[in-house]
């Protein structure tokens, strides 16, 4: 027995659980900031469902419906400072990973006179409590502490999460029927990011018997919808059993990297995202492989043992990952790759991986990939 868990959020989940939230909504004061990106919260029926259930609660609203993909720091602070100005007392974060990684911020920036990168240094034990709604099925962002923020002047991604708990949301509304209306190539690409947290957390050094229940759970889920859905023409084909599926799935793979973080793919993914503007999931599902290779030669007991639970042998999980794959590879250099992987190399990803992964072994695999 060697284990640690934390997780303070209350998770409420099933179809209309929002609308039937009322007290839980009540509970957190008069007065809210609903933080969500362009179209998707209205879109998905979130949105009517929220701002439905605050009226009849008697509770006042603003939408700070200025969140974009892979958010920005200073559209955070923006609306930080809107929630300031209008008194909220709580913000409701609807969408996918990135509008609630932004309200994780918001938080923070809505009651501390906090600026741009201060967000990534030692945080006040003051922030407002949050409700998240997810609309993707893959981030697993309500269930974690994490947040990742894209800063303006070097437009790189960088995480933050609070010490002392406070970027965890209190409570979380996860209904599969939000997710209807997400498109066919963003359903495998979140899917994608799920099964990626679910097999780095699996792997990872620091999981525990708690991560790994939840991860093995993920990985089944997330591999049988995965099978599920391939090749169906438009999110339109996919039943709401599938979505059902690759919510919760993508919820224990959350809870998964809750407790021990994501492994070398998050990092090395990034890059792919920032310049070449790739899907998150789809950007690190890139060295899935790679991952499993590691895990496979440094993890081999803790690898069979997964494949035993599955019943299934990894070419089904290599092979699934090949057919839903969709990037255009840009072609680089070596010395552009050298940079990609001196770059990713100094992070706790990369530590805790399996057989601790270096610069040198990152610069192996991006050559693997990108001139295979
Ligand atoms: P996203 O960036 O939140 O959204 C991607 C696109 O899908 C947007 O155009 C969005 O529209 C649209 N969309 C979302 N839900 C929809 C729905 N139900 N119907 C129709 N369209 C919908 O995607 P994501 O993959 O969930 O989040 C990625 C971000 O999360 C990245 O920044 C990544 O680094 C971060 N991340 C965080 C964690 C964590 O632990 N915190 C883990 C992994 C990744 P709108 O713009 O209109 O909303
Ligand atoms: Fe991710």
């Amino acid at each position: 027995m060697n284990f640690d868990f934390y997780l303070p959020t209350h998770v409420i989940s099933g179809t209309g659980c929002v609308r039937n939230g009322g007290a839980v909504f009540s509970s957190l004061g008069r007065k809210c900031l609903i933080v969500t990106g362009k179209n998707s919260a209205k879109a998905c029926g979130a949105l009517d469902d929220c701002t439905a259930v605050l009226d009849e609660q008697g509770i006042a609203y603003q939408v700070f419906d200025g969140i974009g993909q892979n958010p920005l720091l200073s559209s955070c602070e923006t609306a930080g400072q809107v929630a300031r100005e209008f008194g909220a007392e709580f913000l409701i974060g609807i969408g996918g990973g990135s509008p609630l990684d932004a309200t994780k911020a918001i938080a923070f920036f809505a009651c501390n006179d906090l600026h741009g990168t201060d967000i990534y240094g030692d945080l006040p034990k003051n922030a407002l409590p949050m409700v998240l709604i997810g609309t993707t099925a893959g981030t697993g962002s309500e269930v974690t502490p994490y947040s990742v923020l894209t800063i303006d002047e070097t437009g790189r991604k960088r995480s933050f999460r609070d010490k002392h708990g406070l970027s965890y949301a209190s409570y979380v509304f996860s209904d599969p029927n939000y997710t209807a209306s997400l498109s066919y190539d963003f359903t495998v690409s979140t899917a994608l990011d799920a099964l990626c947290h679910a097999i780095e957390g699996y792997f990872a050094s620091t999981a525990t018997d708690i991560s790994d229940l939840f991860a093995t759970r993920g990985i089944a889920v997330i591999v049988k919808a995965l099978e599920s859905i391939k090749g169906k023409a438009d999110g339109a084909e996919i039943t709401m059993r599938e979505r059902e599926l690759l919510l919760y799935g993508s919820l224990y793979a959350g809870v998964t990297i809750n407790t021990t973080g994501t492994g070398f793919c998050h990092p090395l993914g990034y890059f792919l995202t920032e310049e070449y503007q790739v899907p998150h999931g789809q950007a690190c599902a890139i060295f899935l492989r790679g991952y499993l290779d590691e895990a496979k030669e440094h993890l081999c007991e803790k690898y069979a043992a997964l494949f035993s639970t599955l019943g299934y042998g990894d070419s089904t999980v290599s092979t699934l990952i090949g057919e839903l794959l969709n990037v255009k590879l840009p072609s680089l250099t070596e010395e552009q790759l050298r940079e990609v992987a001196q770059r990713s190399a100094p992070t706790a990803n990369f530590l805790h991986s399996p057989g601790v992964f270096t610069e040198e072994k990152a610069f192996e695999l991006l050559k693997k990939v990108f001139q295979a």
